[in-house]
């Protein structure tokens, strides 16, 4: 039974919804991502992310200048104990356009992965599929998946251990067959904040674990990483994710994007010029800087007491 919410609460809710909604807004203003006359197919997973993120675009849907409208589509993969009825449940209750797709990709991927391998790949290359198809059936014009921002800034770390790229999650693209758009309507809003809204608006969350796999270890590792910087270093996050914003190619070494062959001395002062590693550009606390300072002197003293020596 839903629980109700204290004044607090509320207050907490709302506040919540406005900031949610204000960067759902901003990120599909910034990448165009919604156009006049659109149909998004919203991915529902039944996890706190992609509840929000239909909530969050009926509400905005409700109050844009613009006429778009959004069907709801969640896969039944047939994980054992998938509880099939509070999907179509919810969706009527908040009376919104879905379709429950039911292919029973579980059992494929069992069969076809060895016991005691990680299913995960198969598994999400099946799901694309069938949610690829399931946009051309509905007439879809963009298919909307929740990730948010920690999930790309993950993918980010995650491209530059394992993958040796500089590459995170679109916050729009084509998709991988060439044939849909794909929008992240999230990619501004935070983990922690679309958690807690989540709980508060007491959505029936279906956990994620039903097909017994091992979730990505090393997404994981990364994620707690992120959130142990979030926790002893406020503003670490957001500045990694303006730097998404914010490329600079000529001080990054692609020579596919930037002409570094071409670089004379003729060629100006270019983005700044090479002052990448000046102070200025690090803000540090006094009693950082002073503790670098320290630091110096006390390795400076041991050069010379060395030399003597
Ligand atoms: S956790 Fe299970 S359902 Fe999710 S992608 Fe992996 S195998 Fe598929």
């Amino acid at each position: 039974m839903s629980e109700i919410l204290t004044k607090k609460k509320q207050f907490t809710l709302k506040k919540l919804n406005k900031g949610l909604r204000r960067l759902t807004g901003q990120a599909i203003s910034d990448y165009n991502m919604i156009e006049d006359g659109d149909r998004i197919m919203v991915c529902l997973s039944g996890g706190k992310d992609s509840f929000t993120m239909l909530d969050i675009l009926l509400e905005l849907r409700a109050a844009a200048p613009i006429d778009f409208s959004i069907v709801a589509v969640n896969l039944d993969q047939k994980q054992p104990g998938f509880p099939e009825h509070i999907l179509p449940e919810y969706l009527e209750k908040i009376g919104v356009e879905y379709k429950i797709v039911e292919e029973n990709t579980y059992s494929i991927v069992q069969d076809k992965i060895e016991k005691g391998k990680t299913t995960c790949s198969l598994c999400s290359r099946l799901r694309r599929g069938i949610l690829y198809r399931t946009a051309k059936e509905l007439g879809a014009t963009k298919i909307a998946l929740g990730h948010h921002r920690d999930d790309m800034l993950a993918t980010l770390m995650l491209n530059m251990f394992f993958g040796g790229k500089l590459k995170s999650m679109p916050a729009k693209l084509v998709s991988d067959n060439g044939e849909h758009v794909v929008i992240r309507p999230l990619a501004y809003c935070k983990e922690k904040e679309i958690e807690q809204y989540a709980e508060l608006k007491q959505y029936p969350i279906i956990p994620c674990n039903l097909c017994g796999s091992q979730p990505n270890l090393q997404r994981q590792i990364t994620k707690n990483m992120l959130n142990e910087w979030d926790d002893k270093f406020p503003g670490r996050l957001e500045s990694m994710f303006t730097a998404m914003q914010n490329v600079v190619p000529s001080h990054l070494c692609d020579t596919t994007l930037f002409d570094f062959k071409s670089i004379t001395k003729d060629s100006g002062i270019i983005n700044g010029g090479d002052i990448a590693f000046d102070k200025e550009d690090v803000q540090h606390t006094i009693e950082e800087t002073n503790s670098i300072e320290a630091q110096y002197y006390s390795q400076q003293q041991t050069l010379e007491i060395k030399e003597l020596t």
